[in-house]
């Protein structure tokens, strides 16, 4: 492989010069982390699932309308994207309450929400990216009211149609959590969908059984995590070269 020069190396991603100005290669590793990188460990083949995943999901979305930094998949590792200027929140979005939001504010694991809600975290890892208001994004200029509206208008669009879409394979997108960058094109600045969308990222509990599909299996020591992020990647249609393993959906863990 060409030698070429790394920019940024994240908990689950390395970030590659791309082959043209304005172009960058996202490189999907095998390490997951979990509390704030307490909790680390090499799951082997998670990076080619959720670069796999992530493609898939990335391409829908943009064939809907909502801009992304998604142009190509390269290899089984690795994608080609649209250098941005990552806007530094996390955009998180919930259908059912699980999680942080639970913690927070005592509200019962499972329950399901009247309407999705969005939250802000600033993505500070030594602050354990605290959760935020509208009011500190625009105190600290972290992004403008534009973008804040874009970003949100582009996560709820996200929802319904991934809702919609994990539904039709009998998974329940219960969270998710988004990051947008800024895209220079020109004098224009637009706010794109940036990094990943993959079972790092989002809560999918299978339909019939409730059996978690995500990340949560590491966060929670449940083991099979990349059996749970493989048969995603089996029921989104994206593994089609692979043998089709049976479905669980009874609640058994094998
Ligand atoms: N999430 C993420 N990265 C983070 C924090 C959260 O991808 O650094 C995702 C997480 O997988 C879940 C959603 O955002 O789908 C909401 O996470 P939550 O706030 O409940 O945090 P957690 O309980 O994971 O600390």
């Amino acid at each position: 492989m060409s030698r070429r020069k790394k920019l940024y190396e994240g908990k689950a991603k390395v970030i590659y010069e791309g082959p043209e100005p304005g172009t960058l290669i996202a490189h999907f590793k095998d390490d997951a982390t979990a509390f704030n990188n307490e909790k680390h460990d090499v799951l082997e083949g998670k990076g080619v699932l959720n670069n796999r995943i992530s493609e898939y999901l990335m391409q829908q979305i943009g064939d809907i309308g909502i801009p992304t930094h998604f142009i190509k998949r390269l290899n089984m590792r690795e994608q080609l994207i649209r250098e941005v200027e990552i806007i530094p929140l996390e955009i998180v979005c919930r259908n059912i309450a699980t999680g942080s939001i639970c913690k927070r504010l005592g509200i019962k694991d499972g329950e399901k929400l009247s309407r999705p809600i969005v939250e802000y975290f600033y993505k500070d890892d030594e602050l354990g990216d605290p959760l935020v208001a509208e009011e500190h994004i625009a105190a600290f200029n972290w992004a403008g009211p534009q973008e804040v509206e874009d970003m949100v208008s582009m996560t709820l669009r996200v929802n319904d149609f991934l809702s919609g879409l994990f539904a039709a394979v009998n998974i329940r997108l219960v969270d998710f959590k988004l990051e947008f960058g800024r895209h220079y094109e020109g004098e224009l600045v637009r706010t794109i969908l940036a990094d990943e969308i993959s079972p790092d990222s989002c809560r999918l509990w299978d339909i019939g059984s409730g059996r978690k599909l995500d990340k949560d299996r590491f966060r929670q020591n449940m083991g099979g995590v990349t059996d749970a992020y493989a048969e995603v990647a089996r029921r989104l249609g994206v593994l089609k070269d692979q043998p089709r393993l049976k479905i669980i959906s009874n609640g058994d863990e094998e």
